[in-house]
């Protein structure tokens, strides 16, 4: 059946859902409010004094045991290889301490980067291993209602700080007090033990648009299906089990914008309200990233460790710097990151070049930009309920803050839009074969 699809969102899930609709062979229309594709994970390109430079919304990381985003990016033909940087699990400080794995097979990498950290007593170390030895044996499941800080509850306060709240805010943008237990065992479940390379972390050498959605769209266009962009939809209306979209009739639609537009779509119609409701409730964290260029030449990260772990405080809100010099990018370009951001833009920007000069010694510094993404990723929070996938009738809402297993991340937006596409093609089957 070649049924028309429409897909409103042209982000990472919006892409991923179309993409899987096409080889099941429907004619899909992507809508896309913006002028590029990518949604939160884009392309930017700011121009200075030496000509245009493309950055991004926003540093991003992926890691190995993103499978379906690294499969997606195959199947559109990105050279995944030149395109990420790999490298084995660090959270190294700038003074030397913290950890770094071995590139080994699980389990031995986790364990020996921990047993090797540097800076860690040896009863710290021991009590680190006991409790994953613990997270293992229960599945590294947990009740619904548990944060991250109840899992880690009588853990030595420096592997809080150093290990479990650094990996906690990079992967959910929450402090471990507010942050989903269930949901951060699954994400390190997923890093440690889905297979050798699972934890290593993957960083982007070109723009987040190079790395897939620009791709998918070139896919797609290639094999004649729509694409608009600059192109907000307004409005959605049911028609029997088809639907119009701006007025015009489609079989079925995915919603794959963010959670705010997908309520005010749904709100459209009577019986949706519930679930428009539980949209609309979700509530969302910053990330913050400053743009900056060091003064000097040796001002640098090493080429083998493009990224260092700062030790965020009061009025020091960086988690992590990115020289992406060594990341496709002109050298002395840096990339600092702030998660759960919530100073303004100035305050961020000053208080991040005045820690880099602090904690890496990098004095003078020029800011080139500070993008703060205000709803960067819906807070995932212990027993947090969200909405699920299947609307009504040929209507299916797809996004990283769909139910699912993930915190916000791309793998996230990616599987919600990969399961939706799956669900919309297998509820049309079913309802063929009747
Ligand atoms: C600064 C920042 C840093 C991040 N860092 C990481 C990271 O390191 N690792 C990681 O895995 N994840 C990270 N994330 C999270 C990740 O970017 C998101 O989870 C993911 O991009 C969400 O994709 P999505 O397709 O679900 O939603 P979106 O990217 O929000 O896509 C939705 C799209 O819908 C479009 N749209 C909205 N309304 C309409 C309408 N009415 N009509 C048509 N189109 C519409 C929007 O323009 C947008 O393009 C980060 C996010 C941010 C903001």
């Amino acid at each position: 059946m070649n049924a028309r699809v429409a897909v409103i969102g042209g982000g990472w899930a919006g892409m991923a859902a179309a993409l899987t609709l096409a080889l099941a062979g429907r004619q899909v229309t992507i809508y896309e409010s913006a002028r590029q594709w990518g949604g939160r994970a884009r392309a930017l390109t700011l121009d200075t004094p030496e000509g245009p430079l493309t950055l991004d919304n926003g540093q991003h990381i992926l890691i190995g045991a993103y499978s379906d985003c690294l499969a997606l990016m195959r199947g559109v033909g990105v050279p995944v290889d030149q395109a990420l940087a790999r490298l084995p699990m660090t959270l190294r400080y700038a003074d030397g301490t913290g950890l770094a794995f071995p590139d080994w097979a699980p389990p031995f990498d986790a364990l020996a980067g921990i047993l090797g950290a540097h800076g860690w007593s040896w009863r710290e170390k021991q009590a680190l291993l006991a409790r994953a030895a613990r997270w293992r044996l229960q599945g590294f499941r947990c009740d619904d209602a548990a944060s991250v800080a109840d899992l880690c509850a009588s853990l030595p306060q420096k592997l809080m700080d150093e290990f479990i709240a650094p990996l906690c805010v990079s992967a959910l943008n929450t402090p471990p007090e507010i942050s989903s237990g269930a949901v951060f065992l699954r994400v390190l479940r997923d890093a440690l033990f889905s297979g050798r390379g699972g934890s290593h972390f993957l960083l982007p050498t070109c723009d987040l648009g190079q790395l897939f959605p620009q791709a998918a769209a070139d896919w797609l266009q290639a094999r004649g299906h729509a694409l608009r962009l600059g192109a907000r939809v307004e409005a959605l209306q049911a028609e029997g089990h088809a639907w119009r979209v701006d007025g015009e009739r489609f079989d079925a639609v995915l919603l794959a914008t963010p959670s705010s537009e997908a309520a005010r779509l749904a709100g459209q119609t009577d019986s949706l309200r519930a679930w428009s409701g539980s949209a609309a409730a979700l509530t969302h964290t910053a990330i913050a990233t400053v743009y900056a260029r060091t003064a000097l030449p040796e001002q640098r990260l090493p080429a083998a460790l493009p990224l260092m772990a700062l030790r965020p405080a009061a009025g020091a809100p960086a988690q992590f710097v990115f020289d992406r010099g060594h990341l496709g990018g002109p050298a002395g370009l840096m990339a600092f990151v702030v998660s759960a951001s919530v100073a303004s833009r100035a305050d961020t920007q000053a208080q991040v070049l005045a820690q880099a000069a602090r904690e890496l010694g990098w004095h003078g510094m020029q800011p080139l930009t500070t993008v703060i993404d205000k709803r960067a990723t819906f807070a995932c929070t212990p027993g947090l309920q969200r909405p699920g996938q299947a609307l009504a009738p040929g209507l299916w809402a797809c996004g990283d803050y769909v139910d699912g297993p993930y915190p916000a991340t791309l793998e996230g937006a990616v599987r919600s839009g990969m399961a939706a596409a799956r669900a919309l093609e297998s509820a049309g089957q079913s309802r063929a074969a009747r």
